[in-house]
């Protein structure tokens, strides 16, 4: 390696969690050093003693604390411009985001991005010298430039935005009908609760790739939030999507998934696209249906 390959240093400011191990193996592919404090004061005398190039706050804390940690930051002269990662695992990040505007904080990444994001960033900061702000322009374009969902490869909003204008323009052109089948899988949360975030992600991908096995080559598979899911199936009506659905359902429910092999299940909302709807109605249907399936008893298909 030539000798003006500079160091560059990371801070993971959360030694009792699990992504301490995922920091150190996208570190240890990109040749990065890794410190981890151990509590509080470690962080501080890492602070104190050394120039990070970047500091990853994992939310296992407290917000109050993690407010705490980023006033002490600001207040570092070493590290007072070095540019801030939060991986949150909060539900709300929109209110907490406003919180953390006054400090150095770049990205606010949810745990089922962090890997993907953590070594995007982590390539860009050594491919480029850029700074902070420049860093967190880089960040926000290159989500933008993505209709991809990394955890489980399905298509995101944004790439559900396209496909939903090809199956309208199809419906225009011939007639051709089209459904959407939401889901959303059951007592999700108790899983990261149980078995951690890991498993979690695991019975994610699971179920993904689950569907993505099942549904034929002109329908599209999104994932419209953290466990949330919806399948646009070409060329049905509402009768054969709620059949589609249905063998989701039981082949969800029959597969063991992670490596914990856990039984799970998810409930199901299918409607039928109506003339010169709103992707946003189409999914609003489907997620009143799905709550409906919920409040029913869960594991269930509901289609109207
Ligand atoms: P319900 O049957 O009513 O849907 O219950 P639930 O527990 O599935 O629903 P709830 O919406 O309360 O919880 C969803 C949980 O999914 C909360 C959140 O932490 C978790 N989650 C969201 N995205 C991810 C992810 O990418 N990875 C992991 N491991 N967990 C996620
Ligand atoms: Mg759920
Ligand atoms: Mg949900």
């Amino acid at each position: 390696m030539s000798q003006n390959i500079k160091n560059y240093s990371i801070l993971n400011l959360d030694p009792h969690s699990d992504i301490d191990k995922e920091i150190a193996s996208i570190c240890n592919d990109l040749n990065i050093y890794k410190t981890h404090a151990l509590d509080k004061q470690d962080a501080l005398e890492h602070l104190m003693d050394e120039e990070f190039d970047i500091i990853v706050i994992y939310t296992s804390i407290s917000q109050d604390e993690v407010i705490n940690i980023l006033q002490i930051l600001s207040q570092d002269i070493e590290n007072e411009d070095t540019p801030i990662v939060v991986v949150s695992t909060y539900e709300d990040n929109e209110t907490f985001a406003i919180e953390l505007s006054e400090f150095n904080v770049i990205s606010i990444i949810t745990y089922s991005n962090f890997k993907a994001q953590l070594s995007h960033l982590l390539k860009y900061l050594k491919e480029h010298t850029v700074n902070a702000l420049e860093l967190k322009k880089e960040l926000i374009q290159s989500e933008d430039r993505s209709t991809i969902d990394p955890l489980t490869s399905a298509y995101n909003r944004y790439g559900a935005e396209d496909k939903f204008q090809q199956l309208t323009a199809r419906f225009k052109a011939y007639k051709e009908s089209f459904c959407l089948i939401m889901l959303d899988i059951d007592h999700f949360k108790k899983v990261n609760d149980i078995y951690g975030h890991n498993i979690g992600d695991q019975v994610l991908v699971s179920i993904a790739d689950i569907i993505k096995s099942m549904i034929r080559e002109n329908d599209s598979f999104v994932r419209f939030g953290g466990e949330e899911f919806f399948v646009l199936t070409s060329n049905t009506n509402l009768k054969i999507a709620t059949k589609i659905a249905e063998k989701f359902r039981i082949t969800i429910e029959q597969t063991p998934h992670s490596k914990e092999n856990l039984i799970k299940t998810a409930s199901f909302g299918v409607v039928e696209y109506a003339e010169k709807e709103e992707m946003e109605s189409l999914i609003k249907r489907a997620d009143l249906l799905l709550y409906e399936a919920k409040k029913s008893g869960r594991n269930m298909v509901l289609a109207a």
